[in-house]
């Protein structure tokens, strides 16, 4: 008998990817942005229309691709950052799986254009729905842009499915300040509908925070900072008398990754003990440094879940460090009271 198991086509397995990978627009602007920033980009512009549903474009100024880079990155499991499984116990990049450019060009039209600074031309690439259109020369700046139009074109019922465009707009500014609070070296813009929501200038973490939540913030901050042998902590956290009702701006970052962690924000939670009204959430923007091999990223495609080896030990670190950060804060409104 002959058998009834086939190898699903590329275009077919692409498209079975892309569920995982991009829910919504602000899925492609968050693979799209982290890209430019592994490209080693200095500026970074995002201009959205629609809440990205008609258009997402993502322009940088990093080190681009050749000719045939610009190609293969559409393959799937194409990356240039990691060659061997070891290779995953010492990421410093954002990427890694290689999937994303594959899943996206399967379910939008794309196009790509790039230039690395020694060339004297780039290459101009359209892809449809994993579908090559053209491959031209082009003279183009140095660097790389990105436009993907019609999200989810071929399948209708992932495109209904999207939310009013204030929604999906919040969500595409959700992942973007999540990028650019975690690079505040690089310049970001964002442009919706034509007008300018963010002009982020190359920084620090405190002024990019502050460019990004308003002067107001500036004073609210306390600073933390911890160096051990297991993680080194910098950034700061919210004075208790500005904790809100509502979950306030709650930021860990992981390697200059935004990442979701229920425990450490428990961690956080327990360093207010006492601090804080009844049911009210401090704001937090955590920056941990943790040598990679310490560390697992790879337990989800969007990577927003980190395993840590010691977790505990972690925990208790974070705990006392902001502890005493908090302390130090409380003791200056008694020093000037006494002056
Ligand atoms: P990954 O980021 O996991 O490697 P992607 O599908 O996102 O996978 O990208 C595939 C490859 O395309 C990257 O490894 C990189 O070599 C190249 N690439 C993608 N975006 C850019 C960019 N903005 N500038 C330069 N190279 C890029
Ligand atoms: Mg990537």
């Amino acid at each position: 008998m002959s058998s009834i198991i086939q190898l699903l086509p590329d275009h077919v397995a692409n498209q079975i990817a892309a569920g995982e990978v991009v829910q919504r627009p602000a899925s492609v602007v968050k693979e799209l942005i982290e890209n430019a920033v592994d490209a080693g980009a200095t500026e970074i512009k995002l201009i959205v229309k629609d809440a990205g549903k008609t258009l997402i474009q993502v322009i940088d100024n990093g080190k681009g691709m050749t000719v045939a880079d610009a190609r293969l990155c559409f393959e799937r499991h194409a990356t240039s950052k990691i060659r061997h499984a070891e290779d995953l116990f010492s990421l410093h990049t954002k990427g890694f799986r290689g999937e994303a450019l594959a899943s996206i060009a399967a379910i939008a039209h794309v196009e790509l254009k790039t230039k690395q600074d020694q060339e004297e031309l780039g290459t101009h690439i359209v892809i449809e729905g994993s579908k090559f259109v053209s491959q031209e020369v082009a003279v183009l700046p140095k660097g790389t842009s990105f436009s993907v139009k019609n999200l989810f074109f071929n399948i209708p019922a992932r495109r209904n499915f999207l939310k009013s465009d204030t929604v999906e707009f919040r969500h595409v500014i959700d992942e973007f300040e999540r990028v650019a609070l975690a690079h505040a070296n690089i310049h970001f813009v964002l442009f919706h509908n034509g007008s300018e929501m963010f002009n982020l200038p190359a920084s620090n973490f405190r002024q990019r925070i502050v460019n990004v939540f308003g002067g107001k913030t500036n004073e609210k901050l306390v600073p933390v900072k911890e160096s051990t042998e297991i993680v080194e902590i910098q950034g700061f956290v919210g004075k208790p008398e500005f904790a809100k009702k509502s979950r306030g701006e709650q930021f860990f970052f992981v390697n200059d990754r935004f990442i979701k962690s229920p425990y450490l924000h428990h961690a956080v939670m327990a360093a207010y003990e006492g601090l804080l009204k009844d049911g009210c959430q401090p704001s937090y923007f955590l920056y941990l440094d943790l040598p990679p091999h310490t560390i697992d990223i790879n337990i989800h495609p969007t990577k927003t879940e980190i395993k840590f080896d010691d977790e505990q030990a972690l925990y208790a670190i974070l705990r006392s460090s902001i502890k005493h950060s908090l302390g130090q804060f409380n003791v200056v409104p008694a020093l000037d009271f006494e002056r």
